[in-house]
């Protein structure tokens, strides 16, 4: 019986310690220790256990990706800020979807790119500032984009946004007020409110993807203070 009792405690005393990840795959039990999406103090976080089958990838066959520029908290020195999404790559004209079900709060379809003069006089303007001014970065930067309220539907913890943005096109009526469904597309991706953008070619295409979640605290977004060796593991977490 008392070997039985240390066997557990020694079993928990394992399960309490910090373990690197990025040699592990990924199971239920990493969940239980890390899998944090968002962590601002112990009453202001998010864990992916509370999330589990909600969320899935805007489109199909994509991945996190690896490379951590591509990844939240990535500096985005072009415009003195720091990345708050995600970059999936992905050919011109890709069909993207909605990870949840919401209704549309933004669905600028008709958005026309800046010349680069005007682009590039933005850009000097926020590193002038020495961050992104929010106009800057939503009228200009995002490009056409589509932004879903969830409200409390993926948790109710906070009331929650997904962001999809550089898209080339936005589908037809879809505007503000319109209830989308989960895996619904929205629209197809492009490279709006970049610098190719403004160039008026075709490169750059990507999918730039942010989800929100607000309380009466204020606004965090996904990987916020999560360290980056275990930013694409607990990303992955919160799309199973
Ligand atoms: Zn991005």
């Amino acid at each position: 019986m008392k070997t039985k009792y240390l066997y557990m405690f020694i079993l928990l005393f394992l399960g309490g310690c910090a373990v690197p990840t990025s040699s592990l795959s990924v199971t239920d039990e990493i969940l239980d220790k890390e899998g944090y999406l968002f962590y601002q103090n112990e009453e202001v976080f998010l864990h992916a256990s509370e999330l589990k089958n909600k969320l899935i990838l805007p489109a199909e066959e994509y991945l996190v990706p690896d490379y951590l520029n591509l990844l939240p908290n990535a500096k985005r020195g072009y415009r003195s800020g720091y990345h708050m999404g995600i970059d999936f790559s992905a050919p011109l004209n890709y069909p993207i979807r909605a990870s949840y079900a919401g209704v549309i709060i933004r669905s600028n379809a008709y958005q026309q790119d800046v010349d680069i003069e005007t682009y590039n006089s933005f850009l000097d303007m926020a590193a002038q500032v020495g961050k992104t001014p929010d106009d800057i970065y939503n009228f200009i930067l995002l490009g056409r984009s589509v932004v879903i309220d969830h409200g409390y539907s993926i948790t109710d913890k906070y009331r929650t946004i997904t962001v999809y943005s550089h898209l080339s096109s936005i589908v037809d009526g879809l505007v503000p007020g319109s209830i989308v469904e989960q895996g619904e597309v929205i629209g197809f991706s492009g490279n709006t409110g970049t610098s190719s953008g403004a160039l008026k070619n075709e490169k750059g295409a990507h999918l730039h993807w942010e989800i929100f979640f607000d309380d009466a605290s204020g606004r965090y977004f996904l990987g916020q203070n999560i360290p980056s060796d275990l930013l694409k593991n607990n990303i992955e977490l919160m799309f199973r």
